[in-house]
């Protein structure tokens, strides 16, 4: 019987690991995640996912044949296969492509989640005719994803496109990296939620957010303030939106893209944090740009957009000729 060609797309968060089994349109034919444990070494975490993952696919093996593995992580690298001090996930250097292989001996890659988003709209969401773009997730930070003449852009030691960690404002916001200002302390779903607080103190309008209490809050509360017309969640969007639009502008004097697409957290809030972007980035971007650059939602439903990007990664490592491939197949 013929077989239909799949991948494995997986995505490592601090909490849980998430797989989905693909075929090339992006179509599920399984999915299943596994709880991350505490303290738990990255080793026994894939003899875990690989105990997983062969339960089900047994069951359908005679009709499916997987071709590849695509991963999803923090501060993946995807030129050394590794991931490298990432704090989401207590893990100081892990060589995730040599891990994986030892259990399926098959091409596998691995990139940082914005990247694989990035290119999850490039192969199945709004971003299918663009060849330059910008991926933006707005998750508890900003992770970007930049893709020039139909290639992510890696850079030297595969870790560009870090546009949340841009400094926006002098000594601004502290962030996690170590250092103040960077525009995800601003534009993100923790950033809106310290935004909030600070209008909340620092003026006096009446505010449905006055009432909950600051461990509390989340940008879904801010959200459905906003849309009901309180003055200082649509306040904070409107400041959030102008420094994202600021910042897009100063990326598409570099770049100069097709679209920037905006997906997760803050982005479901679709126009309420579309509109001031656009109009920020446009006021912004010098003229020769002006009126050429869409602002888009993602083309994906939340929740998959990183099993199918890394599902994206791994069919167009596959696509490559095999003399280009830099950290996938063993010799
Ligand atoms: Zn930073």
């Amino acid at each position: 019987m013929a077989t239909i060609d799949v991948v494995l797309g997986v995505e490592i968060e601090g909490t849980r690991v998430s797989f989905g089994l693909v075929d090339k349109f992006g179509n599920y034919v399984l999915e299943e995640k596994i709880p991350m444990k505490a303290h738990e070494p990255p080793e026994s975490l894939f003899l875990r996912l690989n105990k997983k993952f062969n339960d089900i696919y047994s069951s359908v093996s005679d009709k499916y044949k997987l071709l590849g593995i695509g991963v999803a992580a923090p501060t993946a690298n995807y030129a050394t296969g590794t991931i490298e001090n990432s704090s989401n996930l207590n893990w100081k250097h892990v060589n995730v492509v040599e891990l994986v292989q030892k259990y399926w001996d098959i091409p596998v890659v691995i990139t940082n989640d914005a990247n694989a988003a990035a290119l999850g709209e490039a192969r199945y969401g709004v971003a299918k005719n663009f060849k330059n773009f910008i991926q933006i997730t707005l998750g508890t930070g900003l992770g970007s994803g930049i893709v020039v003449d139909g290639n992510i852009v890696y850079g030297t030691d595969g870790f560009a496109g870090e546009i949340g960690h841009t400094t926006v404002v002098r000594n601004g916001r502290h962030c996690g990296c170590g250092r103040q200002g960077c525009l995800e302390t601003y534009v993100s779903t923790s950033g809106i939620i310290r935004t909030v607080s600070e209008l909340l103190a620092m003026h006096n309008d009446e505010s449905v957010m006055r009432e909950i209490p600051i461990h509390e809050m989340t940008s879904k509360l801010i959200y459905k303030a906003a849309i009901n017309g309180d003055v200082v969640a649509n306040t904070a969007f409107e400041t959030t939106g102008q420094m994202l639009g600021e910042s897009l502008a100063n990326a598409v004097a570099i770049l100069s893209p097709e679209a920037i697409i905006l997906s997760e957290g803050l982005a479901l809030a679709g126009d309420l944090i579309i509109r001031p972007t656009k109009f920020h980035m446009e006021k912004n971007l010098l003229n020769l740009f002006k009126g050429k650059v869409q602002i888009l939602a993602s083309g994906l439903t939340t929740g998959n957009v990183a099993i199918l990007g890394a599902c994206a990664l791994i069919w167009h490592e596959l696509q490559l000729p095999k003399h280009t491939l830099r950290v996938v197949y063993a010799e």
